[in-house]
């Protein structure tokens, strides 16, 4: 071969162009798609054969990267929101929970509460799935890309106690006044002091109208000025909190003992009655946050 040849083969390899694959390897490259990256070759694979249309090609490609996406949102969210446990709307068995009506809880998972600042309460008997739901929504928004935390009641008073006693009770009520989703789970299980009830009013009074909180009690409303010791400030909370509410009542039997139906009739007979926990006059079930009478005009605008 001679010199000038084998030159010119050599300029030719080198202004090869890339496969159109190498581009779109690339370009997901660039773009910073790691998920959408790794699925390429299968996707293709499925658009050649002729079992994905190529609208099904680029809907599997971004369904591959929001996936890898919101599974990094979650692994981040469950290190700095302490949520207890992964629990998922997917894991939630409504066939067994039938006071729960699963529009309403789609219709929450889809977070336009969040997004319009409204509350979400979650009252019912022990063991009926409260903490799943409370849960799974935060979850859901921490997939978003929103900022979520977690804590019991029992947690978040101590938390603020502390920060008190250290001086530090702004600093603290700023950082759990800023998540666009606080959980406060089980509202009624322990006994708090007057100024742990005083330093949550300050929270919530903080949040109110700011960023969503989900509570979950197993206690009813009327119920709450024992809870924090004080009608008056109960009837505030309460206030503040179901302005712009959703109310998810669980009535029914415990999940964990669903194989045993009688002995959940025998220790909680008054948890299977339909009664239990029904919703007071302004705080009836609905899938539509419960406007009240200090809606402003402003808020009024769909
Ligand atoms: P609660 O907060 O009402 O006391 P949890 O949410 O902690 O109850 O539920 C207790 C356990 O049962 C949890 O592990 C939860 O995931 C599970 N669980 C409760 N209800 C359901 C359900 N309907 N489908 C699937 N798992 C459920
Ligand atoms: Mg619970």
């Amino acid at each position: 071969m001679t010199t000038s040849i084998k030159a010119a083969i050599k300029d030719a390899i080198k202004i090869a162009p890339p496969s159109r694959r190498d581009r779109i390897r690339q370009q997901l490259a660039d773009l910073k798609m790691p998920g959408a990256l790794e699925s390429l070759d299968q996707v293709l694979a499925a658009a050649d054969g002729g079992s994905a249309t190529p609208a099904d090609a680029i809907e599997q490609l971004l369904a591959a990267q929001i996936s890898l996406r919101n599974n990094r949102r979650l692994v981040a969210a469950m290190r700095s929101s302490r949520l207890p446990a992964v629990k998922t709307i997917a894991d939630f068995d409504f066939s067994f929970q039938p006071s729960v009506k699963r529009e309403q809880i789609e219709s929450l998972h889809e977070l336009g509460f969040i997004e319009r600042r409204e509350n979400v309460i979650l009252p019912g008997p022990p063991g009926v799935g409260k903490s799943h739901l409370a849960i799974s929504l935060a979850i859901a928004a921490a997939q978003s890309g929103r900022r979520v935390y977690y804590g019991t009641l029992a947690d978040l008073i101590t938390s603020l106690e502390e920060a008190s006693l250290a001086g530090h009770l702004s600093h603290r009520l700023k950082t759990l006044g800023f998540p666009s989703l606080l959980v406060v789970d089980e509202i009624g299980y322990l006994p708090i002091t007057r100024t742990g009830a005083m330093l949550f009013f300050q929270l919530m009074s903080r949040r109110y109208e700011h960023a969503s909180t989900v509570l979950t009690s197993n206690k009813g409303f009327e119920e709450w000025g024992e809870i924090f010791g004080d009608d008056v400030m109960a009837a505030a909370l309460i206030d503040r909190l179901v302005h712009q509410c959703h109310i998810v009542n669980i009535r029914g039997n415990r999940y964990r003992m669903r194989n045993h139906a009688e002995l959940q009739s025998a220790l909680h007979p008054e948890f299977h009655s339909e009664l239990h926990h029904e919703p007071s006059r302004r705080t009836a079930q609905t899938s539509h946050a419960i406007p009240t009478q200090r809606k402003t005009a402003k808020e009024r605008r769909p």
